[in-house]
C-alpha cells in the first residue's frame, strides 16, 4: 500500500495530488519559518537589539524559552550606572554610549508601547574608601541636603548625574514596543539548536525549525547552552521596603544600594552569588543586606519588607559582556552581568553597525569571544 506524506491512507488521492499538496505545505512553512535575523533570548538584550534591527528595515524573530523579560532583566534594580566606580575601565565607552542613547531608547519604546518609562530618579550619591582622582566628596551639609538620614561612616561621597527607572517598567512595555515595531516574538520557543547553513542558519526551536541569513545569541546566564562561550549565571537576591521616610536619590557603596522607585517603595541589593541557577531567596541573605542598607541609611531598620526576589546575572570572568561574532552567520551579545539594563540601547547599537558592516561607534576589542581562549592558554 502506498502511504499519503505523513505515513497515514486517509488522504491519499494519488501521487499527483500528493506532491502538489506535499509542494503547497512546503511552501507554506518555509514562508513562515523564515526571517532575516533570529534572535535567541527575550531579555533586554535580546529586545533591544529586535528593536535597533527592525527600525533599520531588518525582518527579525525573536525566540524566547518562557515570557519575554521575566529573568534577569525583570530582577534588575534598574540603575544606569555608568559613573560607577566598580566598573571595568574597559566598559566605559560603551557604557558612556548607551547611557547618552537612553532618553531616545526610552522615547522610542513609549511611543510604540504606549506607556510611560518614567525615570525614578536621576541622582546617584556613591560612597567609596577612596576617592576617584578629579571628584570633589560632598560635605555633611551636602550630604543631608541631598540623603537626609545618611549615616557616612568613614566613607566618602560624591554626586552622579545618573538616573534610575524601574525594570518592571521595561518588561510591560519592551514586549509591546518590538511587537508594534513589526518584530516577530515567539515565547514559549525555545532555541534548541543553530545550525550553519549554505546563506545563512537552520534554527531549531521545541515548536518547529526556521531558517535565517543571521542568527543572534542574546540568551543571558544561559548563553553557554548555545554557543562555547563560558558565560555563567550570578545569582543576585533582592529585597524591598516600604515606609513613611522619603529618599529622592541612589544610595550606592560597593557593598550595598538602595534605589528609590519614587512611590515609597526602595529597592535594596543584591547580592552576588555563585549558586548555579538557584533562583531562591534565602531570609538570611536578605537579613543581611538588609543590615548593610541600615547601616548606610538608619531609617530602613524601621521598614516594613514587602517583597522579594533573586534574578540570575549573565557574568563572564573579566566582568565585561561578549559582543561579537561567533561562527557562520552568527553573533553573541551576552555576559552583561551587574550592567545589561544600562548597556542596553549601546548594545544594540554596535550590534546593529556589526551586522551591516558600518563602522563601529566604540570598540568592541575588549568584549571579543577569542579573550577567552587566550586567557585559558596563559593560566
Ligand atoms: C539582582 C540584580 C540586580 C541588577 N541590577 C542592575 C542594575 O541596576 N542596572 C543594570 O544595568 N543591570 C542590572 N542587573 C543586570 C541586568 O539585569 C542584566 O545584565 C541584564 O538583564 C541581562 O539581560 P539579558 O537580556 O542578557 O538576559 P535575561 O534578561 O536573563 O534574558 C535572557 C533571556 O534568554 C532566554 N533564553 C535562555 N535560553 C534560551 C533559549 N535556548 N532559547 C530561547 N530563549 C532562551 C531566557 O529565558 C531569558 O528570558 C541586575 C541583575 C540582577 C540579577
Amino acid at each position: 500500500m502506498k502511504l499519503g506524506p505523513s505515513g497515514d491512507t486517509s488522504h491519499y488521492d494519488g501521487p499527483g495530488l500528493v506532491l502538489s499538496q506535499f509542494r503547497k505545505s512546503r511552501n507554506r512553512i518555509d514562508e513562515v519559518n523564515h526571517c532575516e535575523v533570529g534572535i535567541a533570548g527575550g531579555g533586554i538584550i535580546g529586545l533591544s537589539a529586535a528593536l535597533e534591527l527592525a527600525a533599520a528595515g531588518l525582518k527579525v524573530t525573536v525566540f524566547e524559552r518562557g515570557r519575554a523579560m521575566a529573568e534577569s532583566s525583570w530582577a534588575a534594580a534598574g540603575m544606569l550606572a555608568a559613573g560607577d566606580p566598580e566598573n571595568p575601565a574597559a566598559l566605559r565607552p560603551l557604557a558612556k554610549l548607551s547611557a547618552g542613547l537612553y532618553p531616545q531608547f526610552l522615547a522610542n519604546i513609549e511611543r510604540l508601547a504606549g506607556e510611560r518609562i518614567p525615570v525614578r530618579t536621576s541622582r546617584t550619591i556613591q560612597g567609596v574608601r577612596q576617592l576617584p582622582e578629579g571628584l570633589h566628596d560632598l560635605d555633611t551639609a551636602e550630604l543631608a541636603a541631598l540623603a537626609p538620614g545618611l549615616a557616612a561612616g568613614s566613607l566618602k561621597f560624591f554626586s552622579l548625574d545618573e538616573p534610575s527607572l524601574d525594570p518592571r517598567d521595561l518588561a510591560r512595555a519592551l514586549p509591546r514596543a518590538v511587537r508594534a515595531a513589526g518584530v516577530t516574538l515567539l515565547e514559549n520557543t525555545a532555541v534548541t539548536a543553530v545550525n550553519a547553513q549554505a546563506r545563512g542558519v537552520r534554527i531549531e526551536t521545541d515548536s518547529g525549525t526556521w531558517s535565517a541569513e543571521k542568527m543572534i545569541h542574546c540568551s543571558g546566564a544561559w548563553a553557554a547552552e548555545l554557543t562555547d562561550i563560558p558565560i555563567v549565571p550570578r545569582k543576585g537576591q533582592m529585597v524591598v521596603v516600604e515606609g513613611p521616610e522619603r529618599l529622592n536619590v541612589v544610595l550606592r557603596t560597593p557593598e550595598i544600594y538602595l534605589v528609590p522607585r519614587s512611590n515609597g517603595l526602595i529597592a535594596v541589593g543584591a547580592s552576588v552569588e555563585e549558586a548555579g541557577f538557584d533562583k531562591q531567596v534565602y531570609p538570611a541573605t536578605t537579613a543581611r543586606l538588609l543590615d548593610l542598607a541600615a547601616a548606610l541609611w538608619p531609617p530602613v531598620r524601621t521598614m516594613r519588607v514587602v517583597d522579594a526576589w533573586a534574578g540570575l546575572r549573565p557574568a563572564t570572568t573579566d566582568g565585561l559582556p561578549v559582543i561579537d561574532t561567533c561562527g557562520e552567520h552568527c553573533w553573541v551579545a551576552a555576559g552583561h552581568f551587574r550592567n545589561g539594563i544600562l548597556l542596553a540601547p549601546g548594545t544594540a547599537r554596535v550590534l546593529l553597525e556589526m551586522i551591516s558592516g558600518e563602522p563601529l561607534s566604540v570598540d568592541l576589542e575588549p568584549f571579543r569571544c577569542g579573550r577567552f581562549a587566550a586567557s585559558s592558554v596563559h593560566t
